[in-house]
């Protein structure tokens, strides 16, 4: 069977929205590794892939693959529409052609999704289900038996029980790559400017954060691939041309042991990478201090972003974060010892006044971070958050972007706003001095070896 993987488009209509340059800049613009593991799971099958952000054309696409089932992927709350507009392509231009939808908006907002135009439901994770399902559309079966979907029936939408999580990673194919070969040139991360390759190495986390639903939609349990499964998917990503590999674990240091593996394998191996991103909470930079300090010289750069979500202490426990200032200084000394660059993110409180704008300021350009990004609270679907009962000054998905203030603010929102903007000036302006003084170690050590060639002569 023809089978078409599609990601929608990121691009929202309306210029409140933002364009393209704002969506690239925060990395919006990279491989779609959910549908890459679905194409994985069906290798007997035709399978293609199609980002809709790098070929728009989905009707010119349908009418060369002709494909026979369209698995689409809903990459955020705020893509809601932009997935159901997709789908609604599909099916006019091809009514037999059978729709699934999932990930983590469609597990959480299933109703959403009910729509005459949408077949299958996946929810939770799907690899194995969509392998059912594709199954049973090409030998013929029962929906009924495949855990993890709703399908419809007679016009109405069937819940079939949950799928649990997948037990052991390891039994997952590794992401068929080959599917976005065409696109990695143009995966270009948004800050190093190269382009860049993605892999998961874990599911799920045990903490508590209030505005997270990773802890919900994989569980709290840590899944992890083996360190031999890491490092043999690690090393392959070079064939693809890109220049910074960034691990997706929402915290990669979570086992220290495990990553410790990780590392030492690599060494062992004597591999080298240009650029290496990881993801890391501020106590397991603490604790794993000596795994980023292998990590480091393996890596032209190294770069640990930080979720450090507040300077204050009574803020990080509304948002039952599990850290403190005091660990979020700490890490930050740790990264500065080990010369790689602070890169953190922090939640604006949306009782923030100007002060607390200023203060967060300060601490940023005090502290010397190389990179700071700031969202305002942002009660998605799925958080414990979601479930208080907040009040709400938009119900439209488009706002649940990170972009937009979506609860009511202390400061009237235009001076929320204002000083949002504000804040991301000087986060900005600290970027631009990290990118010079690189530049002028590089231009030093060019001037060094000249002299050493001159000399030499
Ligand atoms: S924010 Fe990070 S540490 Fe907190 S629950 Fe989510 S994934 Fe876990």
């Amino acid at each position: 069977m023809n089978i078409l993987l599609i990601a929608p488009s990121k691009l929202v209509s309306g210029e409140e929205f933002g364009d393209l340059p704002r969506l690239v800049e925060t990395g919006y613009l990279m491989e779609v590794l959910s549908l890459e593991m679905l194409g994985a799971m069906v290798p007997d099958h035709n399978v293609m892939l199609v980002d809709l952000m790098l070929e728009p054309d989905l009707e010119g696409i349908m009418q060369s693959f002709a494909p026979d089932i369209a698995g689409v992927t809903c990459q955020g709350t705020s893509l809601i529409y932009n997935t159901l507009d997709t789908i609604k392509r599909v099916k006019r231009y091809d009514p037999g052609i059978v729709t699934l939808v999932g990930g983590v908006p469609v597990t959480f907002q299933p109703e959403a999704f009910n729509k005459d135009f949408i077949d299958i439901i996946v929810r939770g994770e799907g690899e194995i289900t969509f392998r059912e399902i594709v199954d049973v559309i090409e030998k013929g079966g029962d929906y009924k038996k495949i855990t993890g979907i709703a399908y419809r029936e007679e016009g109405h939408l069937v819940f079939n029980p949950d799928r649990p999580p997948v037990a052991n990673l390891d039994e997952l194919p590794s992401p068929d790559r080959n599917l976005s070969l065409r696109y990695f040139d143009k995966y270009i991360h948004p800050f190093m400017k190269v382009p860049r390759a993605t892999l998961y190495t874990s599911r799920g986390c045990p903490n508590n954060c209030v505005f997270c639903n990773v802890n919900v939609f994989f569980g709290k349990k840590l899944r992890c691939h083996s360190p031999e499964r890491v490092i043999n998917e690690f090393d392959g990503l070079d064939r693809l041309g890109v220049e910074a590999i960034d691990f997706m674990d929402d915290n990669f240091l979570q086992d220290v042991e495990r990553a410790e593996k990780i590392v030492s394998m690599a060494r062992e191996r004597k591999m080298h990478k240009k650029n290496v991103i990881i993801f890391a909470r501020a106590n397991s930079i603490i604790k794993g201090k000596h795994v980023l300090a292998v990590w480091k010289e393996m890596a032209d750069d190294l770069y640990v972003a930080v979720g450090f979500e507040g300077i204050k202490n009574e803020w990080l426990k509304i948002l039952k974060k599990g850290t403190t200032r005091e660990m979020n200084d700490r890490a930050i000394d740790i990264l500065h010892e080990l010369e790689i660059p602070v890169h953190g993110s922090f939640i604006i409180d949306p009782d923030a006044e100007k002060e607390d704008f200023k203060e967060l300021a300060d601490y940023i350009v005090d502290r010397n971070f190389t990179y700071a990004g700031f969202a305002p609270l942002m009660p998605l679907p799925g958080t414990v958050l979601r479930g208080k009962e907040l009040p709400y000054i938009t119900s439209d998905w488009r706002f649940f972007d990170g972009r937009h203030v979506v609860v009511p603010t202390k400061l009237p929102s235009d001076e929320f706003y204002e000083q949002w903007y504000w804040l991301e000036g000087v986060a900005r302006k600290q970027r631009f001095k990290a990118v010079k003084e690189k530049q002028q170690r590089v231009e030093q050590d060019d001037r060094a070896t000249m002299k050493k060639i001159l000399s030499l002569d």
